[in-house]
């Protein structure tokens, strides 16, 4: 019999009469012939009200008490969704986390499944019941209860459509599947029919809610297609798989991300090791970085900037005060209300051009820009938070998200995954111990690049934009951009570009950052570009963490980072790409 998951986020349990409507859902499926399991969230806004309460007992709950109060909105609306399908006449059994077995690790609130156990569910299934299943949260080894991280039922649905190997995973929620970008932002965003893993990965984690970022890693990785769809209605949601919408668009989406915070180390020894340092000090306090801009020292010192969310602001400052004497770099700065505007598109790696299109959007609609990072299929900018929904605006219209494009791929049957490469997912999962384990597929090296910078980058709108139009103008093709947040208003703008094109670009912008009142430009004609790509490259901090003490030990230098959902890459003086390379590959075998 197909198995389906259907998953029921807090808007479409928020009372009984919506809990009925999700009850019949899953009745219908069942009466088609269906094993069902319903993973459920706590209903409505539940769990902040919890977090709530805890909040006004203390500033600092203790994360194993917060993940036993956040458990309890999902063990609410399982019971009542399990008396709703009785009342239907039907079979159903509620299981908490545990009761499924769930494992996690002990991160609480932030826990990461290890294994899931199917007997039980099997057992239920197999006596012809409704399986509903709590959301978000799981069990350590000494049977504490954990949580999988904000928006985490997700996560627990995707799982166990692969452990399963459920024929579909549909995901209800309040709107009627992905849009361009957040359809509460900007009323012109446009649904989108289908999204590939990777633009969809990229796209959670850089703030489009619908998804919990990791349940897409879990999708990836065990090969399982996705409906998001709505409650409400029964029209065609997106269906998330490999296959993107469009091949030829350059972006198929945009994203906010209002909570962002800066932080910056100035005045950091350029040495190895200094990345580590500052780095592992943070993973410690399991806070995830982005927008990591380590800038090329002058004079041998370096700043290095990168953004968290606005809650782990308090203890990242803690963590880079602590780097910062131990390196004796000079100041720690910070810009608390940011936000951070990314577009995402698997054709960016086939199209030139996409940057300067971008930044020129932000320049006409008068949007500084404080931080720039690219990889290939993502580029993501810093901006004040008063400008983010103006900046997410601009950019969704210069790329006309708001049109189909041409040649767009209608839904299409999905294969089940019984009938698709299974095979393959199940041979990746067979080589990791634990279900969201860090997986590597592929370390490279680029020899052909060589990396450009322009100091003193002014901070008004507009600059980003001259440089690539007249880059772009010059036919360089550009790949790596990153811009720092530079000390007294004066950023630093890296990028890189092919060895041969490199003394005519430094020409060119020698002379346009002179007129631009910025400079001096400088680079280095050969640099080496180390790529390691997997799933989980983001939330897995130690791979960042890993790649700089591997590189630290071996005495090299890292000039330019950027870290995506699939793919962290690093440059490195040209001199050291190869011995980059062994050191790299050796360090992350046990992932491959
Ligand atoms: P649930 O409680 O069902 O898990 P969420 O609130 O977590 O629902 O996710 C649904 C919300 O995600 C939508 O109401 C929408 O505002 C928001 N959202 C953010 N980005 C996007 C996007 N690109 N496409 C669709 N919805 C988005
Ligand atoms: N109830 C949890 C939350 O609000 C999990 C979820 O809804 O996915 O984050
Ligand atoms: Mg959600």
């Amino acid at each position: 019999m197909p198995l389906v998951v259907q998953k029921f986020g807090g808007t479409s349990v928020a009372d009984s009469q919506k809990i009925l409507a999700a009850a019949r859902k899953a009745v219908r499926a069942r009466q088609e012939g269906n094993e069902v399991v319903m993973v459920v969230s706590a209903m409505g806004h539940n769990t902040d009200l919890l977090i709530d309460l805890a909040r006004q007992i203390t500033d600092q709950p203790p994360a194993r008490e917060m993940d036993m109060l956040l458990s309890t909105g999902e063990q609410v609306s399982v019971a009542l969704m399990a008396m709703a399908i009785h009342s239907l006449g039907y079979e159903a059994i509620s299981l908490t986390g545990a009761q499924i077995g769930i494992k996690t690790d002990s991160t609480h609130t932030k826990a990461r499944i290890q294994s899931i156990s199917t007997a039980r569910m099997r057992a239920a299934l197999a006596e012809g019941k409704i399986v509903i299943a709590a959301g978000f949260q799981g069990i350590d080894e000494d049977f504490n209860i954990t949580t999988l991280g904000r928006g985490g039922s997700d996560t627990t649905a995707v799982a166990l459509a692969a452990v399963l190997e459920a024929d579909s995973c549909e995901i209800y929620t309040d709107v009627d599947g992905v849009y361009t970008t957040d359809p509460r932002l900007l009323p012109e965003a446009r649904h989108i029919s289908r999204v590939s893993y990777d633009e969809m990965l990229e796209l959670a984690s850089l703030g489009a809610g619908v998804m919990h970022n990791r349940s897409i890693e879990f999708a990836k990785k065990f090969a399982v297609p996705i409906h998001v769809r709505s409650s409400f209605s029964d029209v065609p949601g997106t269906m998330i798989t490999a296959r993107p919408e469009a091949v030829d668009m350059p972006v198929g989406g945009a994203a906010l991300a209002k909570d962002e915070a800066r932080v910056s180390i100035l005045g950091v020894p350029d040495k190895p090791g200094s990345s580590l340092a500052i780095f592992s000090k943070i993973a410690a306090k399991a806070v995830s970085v982005d927008m990591i801009v380590q800038n090329i020292g002058v004079d041998g010192i370096a700043d290095v900037s990168f953004t968290v969310l606005s809650d782990d602001l308090p203890a990242t400052l803690k963590a880079a005060e602590a780097a910062k004497a131990e390196l004796g770099a000079e100041s720690v700065t910070h810009g608390n209300d940011m936000a951070k505007v990314s577009v995402v598109g698997l054709g960016m790696a086939q199209q030139t051009g996409v940057a300067q299109r971008m930044f020129l959007a932000l320049a006409d609609a008068g949007v500084n820009i404080l931080m720039i990072t690219t990889s290939e299929i993502k580029i993501s900018v810093l901006v004040d938070r008063a400008q983010g929904a103006q900046a997410l605006r601009a950019v969704h219209q210069a790329f006309s998200l708001d049109t189909p494009p041409k040649g767009a791929a209608d839904r299409g049957n999905d294969v089940a995954p019984s009938a698709r490469g299974r095979g393959d997912a199940v041979a990746v999962v067979a080589r990791l111990q634990k279900m969201e384990e860090l997986s590597i597929d592929d370390i490279a090296l680029d020899e052909t690049q060589a990396r450009v910078t322009i100091s003193g980058v002014a901070d008004t709108p507009g600059i980003a934009a001259a440089v690539f139009e007249a880059v772009a103008d010059g036919g360089i093709f550009v790949d790596m951009i990153v811009q720092s947040y530079g000390r007294e208003g004066k950023a630093r703008l890296s990028f890189t570009v092919p060895q041969k094109q490199y003394q005519a670009c430094l020409d060119l912008v020698a002379g346009l950052a002179k007129r631009l009142a910025c400079g001096p430009a400088s680079g280095s004609a050969k640099v080496a570009k180390l790529s390691i790509s997997g799933i989980g490259m983001r939330s897995h901090t130690e791979v960042a963490i890993r790649t700089f003490r591997c590189l630290a030990e071996a005495g090299i230098n890292i000039e330019m980072i950027n870290t995506s959902e699939v793919r962290v890459n690093v440059v490195v003086d040209g001199r050291h790409g190869a011995k980059a390379l062994e050191v790299l590959t050796k360090v992350f075998a046990d992932a491959r």
